[in-house]
């Protein structure tokens, strides 16, 4: 018997001979709603080795199942509050429940992942080199009183309210990437995302959009929240990961706004989905929570300038498009 011989390596580790990526990319909250999006993106280009890191608060295996396996992606348990070695080019950091249900859950946790995890992430950044984008929020204008929002906006946000672990945990993770960036050089890009919708969301993760499809499928009223004129601006999936990654390998830090300048009434959207699922439902109006923003859309000027973007995705475009996977989860085909 030869004890010398070597077994064949695991095709991983044998592929990684043939295999040298250009670029290596963290996605934290990469098992989210956008962040899989982003995954599915960048592991298209056979170049690009992903690693997603998230703790699994909102996000699920299931949205990466297709990947785990693939030789050049790699996931990681970690949540961001605690330190991360890895070896990276590029860090898209998403890592932040998104819908107000879950990051008013636990707010202590909620401003801890803004402001640890952000500070950990810019520390990784700055200790390997990397390069670091920041998913923060239209909520950093709070209840805006410019309309539309433009990014020299400095926002009207309440300090101490029951959104303020998310929009001012935003404003100090976006503080933060301006000091290691002004202080230790770090290569940074801000995006400040409006409301995104798509495939894969939560089906009861309680944000507008979601809970419309859900409820108009299910055959139950749908919720307006009091009064239902306040507007939101809602932007397809695809059309905020082609700005994501627009920006992030771009050369201007930002912050730009990324969203879909299309303004609709809270109402108007009730109404357009009832009138493409299902004419037969109610609209009911419900209690709002405080300090509901009472408008919000995205001047895109600067988007548009500095990297040639803008939405493709007209609402009545998208919206079938995750009809017709909330009807596949849901195991409720479409009959008429
Ligand atoms: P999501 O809740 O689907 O995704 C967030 C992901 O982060 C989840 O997978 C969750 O498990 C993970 N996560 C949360 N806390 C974590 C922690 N401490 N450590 C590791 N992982 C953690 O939300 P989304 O809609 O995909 O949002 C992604 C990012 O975009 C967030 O930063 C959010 O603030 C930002 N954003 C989203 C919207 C929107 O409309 N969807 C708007 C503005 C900003
Ligand atoms: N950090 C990390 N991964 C790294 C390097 C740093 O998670 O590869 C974290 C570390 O926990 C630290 C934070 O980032 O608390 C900030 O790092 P930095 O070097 O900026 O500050 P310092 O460690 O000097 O406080
Ligand atoms: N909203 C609603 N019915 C719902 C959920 C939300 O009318 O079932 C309203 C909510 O009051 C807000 C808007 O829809 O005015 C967007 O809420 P969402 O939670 O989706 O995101 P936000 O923009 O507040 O972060």
């Amino acid at each position: 018997e030869d004890n010398n011989k070597q077994p064949p390596l695991p095709s991983p580790l044998r592929f990684s001979k043939f295999f040298q990526p250009n670029m290596r990319i963290l996605i934290t909250g990469g098992a989210g709603f956008i962040g899989s999006h982003l995954v599915d993106r960048l592991m298209e280009n056979e170049k690009n080795e992903v690693i997603v890191a998230d703790n699994y608060f909102t996000g699920s295996k299931d949205n990466i199942k297709h990947w785990i396996g693939h030789p050049r992606f790699e996931l990681i348990r970690h949540d961001v509050t605690e330190t991360l070695l890895v070896e990276v080019d590029r860090i898209y950091h998403l890592a932040c429940p998104a819908s107000p249900i879950y990051y008013k859950y636990n707010p202590v946790k909620t401003i801890k992942t803004n402001v640890i995890g952000t500070l950990n992430m810019l520390g990784l950044a700055k200790r390997v080199g990397a390069r670091i984008l920041l998913t923060s929020t239209s909520e950093v204008y709070g209840d805006p009183l410019v309309h539309p929002q433009p990014e020299t906006y400095w926002g009207n946000v309440n300090p101490n309210g029951v959104r303020s672990c998310y929009d001012e945990g935003k404003r100090v993770a976006e503080t933060l990437m301006f000091d290691y960036h002004r202080q230790h050089g770090i290569e940074i890009r801000v995006a400040r995302i409006f409301n995104t919708y798509g495939p894969r969301m939560n089906i009861d993760d309680g944000r507008v959009v979601s809970n419309f499809i859900a409820q108009a499928i299910r055959g139950e009223s749908l919720t307006v929240q009091s009064p239902g004129s306040q507007t939101r601006s809602f932007c397809y999936v695809s059309d905020l990961v082609d700005g994501l990654i627009r920006l992030m390998e771009g050369s201007d830090t930002g912050p730009i706004n990324l969203g879909n300048p299309g303004e609709f009434t809270v109402l108007e959207l009730a109404e357009t989905v009832k009138e493409l699922i299902d004419p037969d439902v109610e609209i009911k109006t419900v209690d709002n929570t405080p300090d509901d923003p009472k408008q919000r859309k995205p001047d895109i000027t600067k988007a548009k300038e500095v990297l040639g973007w803008e939405p493709k995705f007209a609402l009545r475009d998208g919206l079938p498009l995750m009809e017709e996977d909330f009807r596949q989860r849901l195991g409720v085909p479409k009959s008429k």
